[in-house]
This record gives structure tokens, sequence and C-alpha cells, in this order.
């Protein structure tokens, strides 16, 4: 394994930043002012649109494809994409500016891969260009949905069409006026084997019948222009040309979509991770009580120590996890992918933690991104499968594997 990156990726890796430097750290008070003000309630930063340009003029635009999707891709593989990731995990937010933000990512991957020539020219080449958003509709209130062989909204056939009932909640972009697309996985036969039950189709947004019941906090936020929010959907109808892939193809779907998608969140969250440390260490540099820098203190020292081993350890996985999904495929590198799953983002909490302690009463405002860092983590640690599921699903290879030595 080589993890020097290439001439063309050091490039990027230089672009990004002088981008992230010109427009985007700059705008980020105004930015949060925006975002947290309820009288912007659901509409997304005014400055997005102008940025989304720039950075697709300037190519820097859905670089997480990877280039097995062809036409498609911006020709990076998945180790190339993952120091560009952690820079805009640095702003968590600017990822949209890329085109490079979830839940669109993991739509546009689903889309790319199993879509039919129709729904590719309908739904994902907007995508593409960023002229609308999407939101991926999975977690039921009834149910435990890190088991997805239990979701059950019901999609049940009714001459050339589908008619679907059901709860969805924790759903993420749903808010956004710019959210045209709704993947939706769901129930097109009980009786089939457990894996091949679910289905997933595409609803337009406008729909009749997608109602929402009401949005949803995360820790106190509500994520706006995004947002997340329970659903009700009530009779409603889409063509059975709508389906992606077949009946009983969903769960099969959903684990591939959910693989990426999860190497690009810790990506990010090595990024946050790796700012906080960057802000806590200015901190502590600058700040004197009892007659001694903060950053003379021993315990201080080692806290910055012990996040930077941290760091290091979790972006060398990263790397490894990112190189495995290239040269083996995601189904091969299903074991580091569970791995940095649950690595990464502990990671992050654990080293945003420190840095919030190291600046007292500060570190838990706004002041700094470093609090919304630690939130973002702390629930990324149950988005895309919680740790537990994923390590179950670790434990279960790595002993087949070892016992079959
Ligand atoms: C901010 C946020 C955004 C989200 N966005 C979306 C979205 O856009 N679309 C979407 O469909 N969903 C979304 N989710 C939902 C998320 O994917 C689910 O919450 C997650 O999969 C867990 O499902 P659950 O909430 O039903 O928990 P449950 O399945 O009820 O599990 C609860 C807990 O049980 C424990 N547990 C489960 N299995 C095991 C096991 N095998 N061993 C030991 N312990 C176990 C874990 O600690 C787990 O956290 C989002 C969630 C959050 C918080």
């Amino acid at each position: 394994m080589d993890f020097e990156h290439s001439d063309k990726v050091k490039g990027l890796i230089a672009q990004l930043n002088k981008f992230m430097d010109e427009h985007i750290y700059p705008a980020e008070e105004e930015h949060h002012a925006w975002a947290t003000n309820l009288e912007n309630l659901w509409k997304p930063w005014p400055g997005i649109e102008a940025l989304k340009e720039k950075a697709k003029a300037e190519g820097l635009w859905n670089l997480f494809l990877p280039e097995e999707y062809g036409e498609f891709s911006a020709g990076l593989t998945n180790l190339e994409y993952a120091p560009l990731a952690e820079i805009m995990g640095r702003a968590p937010w600017s990822s949209e500016v890329f085109n490079c933000s979830a839940p669109d990512t993991g739509n546009m991957e689903v889309l790319a891969k199993f879509g039919t020539k129709e729904q590719q020219k309908e739904w994902l080449m907007p995508l593409l260009n960023g002229e609308i958003r999407s939101a991926y509709l999975m977690t039921e209130p009834q149910v435990a949905s890190s088991d997805a062989t239990n979701i059950e909204t019901e999609i049940k056939a009714d001459g050339d069409d589908y008619v679907i009932n059901g709860r969805k909640w924790w759903i993420s972009g749903i808010m956004d006026p710019r959210c045209k697309l709704l993947l939706m996985m769901g129930k097109t036969n009980p009786d089939a084997p457990r894996h091949q039950q679910q289905s997933t189709v595409i609803i337009p947004r406008d729909t009749p019948g997608v109602h929402i019941v009401r949005n949803q906090t995360v820790f106190g936020s509500l994520h706006s222009p995004g947002g997340e929010a329970e659903l009700r959907l009530e009779n409603v109808r889409i063509p059975k040309s709508n389906i992606i892939l077949g009946e009983g193809r969903g769960f099969e779907i959903a684990q591939g979509r959910l693989g990426p998608g999860r190497i690009h969140h810790c990506m990010r969250s090595i990024g946050q991770a790796q700012r906080a440390l960057e802000i806590m260490a200015k901190r502590v540099e600058s700040r004197v009580a009892f007659g001694k820098k903060l950053s003379d203190q021993s315990s201080i020292r080692q806290d910055i120590a012990r996040s930077y081993c941290e760091i290091e350890q979790a972006r060398l996985l990263t790397l490894k996890a990112a190189h495995h999904m290239d040269k083996y495929g995601n189904k091969e590198a299903r074991d580091i992918i569970a791995a940095i799953k649950v690595v990464a983002p502990q990671m992050a909490q654990n080293v945003t933690d420190r840095a919030i302690q190291a600046h007292g009463g500060m570190g838990v405002s706004s002041d700094t991104p470093i609090a919304y860092f630690f939130t973002l983590n702390r629930f990324l640690r149950i988005a895309d499968g919680p740790d537990e599921v994923h390590m179950s699903q670790l434990g279960k290879l790595k002993i087949k594997e070892y016992n079959a030595l």
C-alpha cells in the first residue's frame, strides 16, 4: 500500500484548500446565522447556488463517484477522494457546494449503478447537475430499523401501479424545498425469503399522499434547510416503472448504497477531528490559568498527543478501507468498512470532547464549530447503522475467517 498522493490529487487538494480559504471559511458565520434563524426555516442559504456554480466551473464537482461509474464519474478512486472529503468535512455544509453531500451522493450511486436509462435521465442527471436534491426513506418508527429486513412499509401492486402505505422517520433532507426525489425502501412480498421481501422505488416528492407528520430535532437542532422528519405515506401511487432493479432487490440496494456512504462520513469525521485539534492547539497556547499557559499543563499536552495519535490511526484505517474498496470491491471490503464506521465517529467524538473541555464554556457554544462536530459524530454512531450492528457483523466475519485458517 502506497498512501502517497499522486500529483493529480496533490493538485486537487491545493485547489480545494484554496476554495475553502477563499469561499467557505469566510462564509461560515453567515451560513450558521442563516441556518439557525427560525425566520429562515427550510430556506436554503442564499449564497449556496453561486458557490455551487463556482465549484462546478473549477471542476470541484461530483468528486465522490469512483471510476467504475464511467461517464458519471469525475475519475477519482475512493483512495483519491479520501483526502478531499476530509477537507470538505472541516466545514460540513460545504460538501453540498461540491455536490458531494449525503443523502444525494448515495442516491446518485444507486441510480448510476442500478437505474434504467429513463430513470437516469429523469432523476440522476438533475442530481448530478445539482439542480435538485433528494432523500432516502428507510427507517420506520415501529420497527428496529438497524435490521433492514424489518422494514415493512407496504408496496402493493395495483394494475400498472404500486400503492404505498406506511410510516418513516429520521428522513434527512426532506424539508429542503429543492428535494424533488425520494428513494424509498418498502416491502413488496411478505412471503418471500427474508432478504428478498423488500424493494426500492422512486417517489417524486410532490406525489399525493406524502405527508410530513412532524419535524425531528437532533440535540435540539432542526438541521434546516434539510431537516429530519417523520412521514406518513398514505395511498401513494407510483407507476411500476419506478421500481429500481426489480422486486425483492431492496435489501441488496440498501447494503450497496450504504457502503460508500459510510466511508465518506468517516473521511469527513476525520476532517472535523483534525480541525477541532488545530483550534484546540491554538486556544491552549493563548490561554493562561493559574499563572501558566494551558499548553504547559501536562494533561492538556496529553490530550493533544492522544488526539493526534487517534486521528492518525483513523486516517490510515480510512485510507486502507478506501484502497480495499478500489482493489477488491465494496463487498470484499465490507469488514474494513465496518471497522472504520465504528472507529472514525467514535474517534471524532473523543477528540471533539477533549477540544470542548479545553475551551471551557466557549467549548459548548457556537463560537467555534467544535460543539456541532461533537453532536454530528455522536449521531453518526447511530445513523447508517449503529456501532453495535457493525461490530456484530465484523465479529461474525472475523470468526468465520479465522476458523477457516
Ligand atoms: C440524524 C439522523 C439522520 C438520519 N437520516 C436517515 C435518513 O435520511 N434515512 C433513513 O432511512 N434513516 C435515517 N436515520 C435513521 C438511522 O439510520 C437509524 O436510526 C439507525 O439505522 C438505527 O435504527 P433505529 O433507530 O430503528 O434503531 P434500532 O434498530 O431500534 O436500534 C436501537 C439500538 O439497539 C442497539 N442494537 C441494534 N442492533 C444490535 C445488535 N445486533 N447488537 C447490539 N445492539 C444492537 C444499538 O445500540 C441501536 O442503536 C437517521 C438517523 C439520525 C439520528
